[in-house]
């Protein structure tokens, strides 16, 4: 297939490329787009022949279901069928925002879109590309994350380029994802809300905000077995992997450089540190996610450094243990799926 780029820095000036882009939404085609959180792969969300692209252009499995992106709130009568006080009060104090939630789905959304839930995931984008392309198709847009199945989701253009190209209408080049993890995914239950997957929105956010319990669901920190009934089906499949084993060792610097030395073994071995610790590494392959003690700076870095660390093709990767706290709850979720939950604690065997 012909991929389209289209280039869209800002929105206003580049009107011919986002009525495009609109069209290919409209004539339910695949376009990439780019969002706060990461690039989506957005398809007309009426749409389940759109819906089928965007699962085949992925290689995404098919229990596995896309967000649906509004652009205003009025569009959320026709996809859902009310909507808890709480996520009321969610949405006046996160929407626009990286915050995505479950709902009750009305007949209107395709069952390919939810891959056949009675629930649907809604999310109000912020960024401002998003925001004009969901305007300008006038449709909602269905949307996962732009990388190939398996692989990190991609943050800037070049990503979506190496993972999309061949395989979708068009990719809008366009400003990158500021936050670089996907959005917080949230449902409710009782009086309770149940996080789904941690981004940029917080369990503290949340709890500041409505005043109740926020449950952190199981699959958020630790690792699910095959059998197990998961809340959200994206729980289930292994994500953000390079191609070799990426274990975290959860140690400071120097017994994180004594264990590495130790595990090396003649092997071509990568290692994600913080910047500033590049240098600490000679004669091996060493990219860096954000700053010591700064969550979002690791948000904004670590799928990238992912991506350009796998393309040196190490045998194993060594990582850091990023930061806890705020932010921090979804950068070690990510970084723990890529490892698969391979965390070592030198210090405390
Ligand atoms: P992605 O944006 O690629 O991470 O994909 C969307 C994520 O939202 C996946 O992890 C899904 O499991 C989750 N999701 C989408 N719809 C629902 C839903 N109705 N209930 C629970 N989780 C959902
Ligand atoms: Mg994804």
């Amino acid at each position: 297939m012909q991929t389209e780029i289209l280039k869209i820095h800002d929105p206003e000036k580049d009107i011919a490329a986002l009525k495009r882009a609109a069209e290919f939404i409209r004539d339910e085609e695949v376009v990439a787009f780019p969002t706060e959180t990461v690039y989506g792969l957005g398809a007309n969300a009426w749409s389940a022949g759109a819906a089928l692209k965007v699962f085949a252009a992925k290689g995404r499995p098919a229990d596995n279901p896309l967000i649906v992106h509004i652009c205003d709130m009025a569009q959320l009568d026709e996809i859902c069928t009310g909507m808890p006080e709480m996520a009321k009060k969610l949405a006046a104090a996160f929407w626009p925002g990286p915050l995505t939630m479950v709902l009750a789905k009305k007949q209107t959304i395709p069952s390919e879109v939810t891959a056949g839930l009675d629930t649907v995931a809604v999310r109000f984008p912020a960024h401002p590309v998003a925001h004009a392309l969901i305007k300008e198709a006038g449709v909602p847009i269905a949307a996962p994350s732009a990388n190939l199945s398996g692989k990190p989701s991609p943050t800037i253009f070049s990503h979506v380029r190496d993972d999309m190209m061949g395989r979708v209408a068009a990719i809008i080049d366009g400003p990158g994802a500021e936050i670089g993890v996907e959005s917080t995914v949230v449902s409710f239950e009782d009086d309770n809300v149940r996080l789904l997957r941690p981004g940029g929105i917080t369990p503290e956010d949340i709890h500041d905000c409505l005043g109740c319990e926020v449950i952190i669901d199981r699959a958020v920190t630790g690792k699910i077995d095959d059998t197990e009934k998961v809340s959200s089906p994206g729980m289930k499949y292994r994500h953000y992997a390079p191609s070799c084993p990426l274990t975290v060792v959860d140690a400071p610097i120097d017994s994180f450089i004594s264990y590495v030395k130790h595990h090396s073994d003649g092997k071509k071995v990568g290692i994600l540190c913080f910047d500033g610790e590049e240098n600490l590494f000679p004669g091996y392959e060493v990219l860096t996610f954000g700053n010591e003690g700064d969550a979002a700076s690791q948000a904004n870095a670590l799928f990238t450094a992912i991506r350009d660390l796998d393309q040196k093709h190490p045998d194993l990767i060594f990582a850091r243990e990023a930061e806890a706290g705020g932010v921090g709850i979804a950068v070690r979720n990510r970084l723990h799926k890529a490892a698969g939950f391979a965390i070592i604690r030198p210090n405390k065997i």
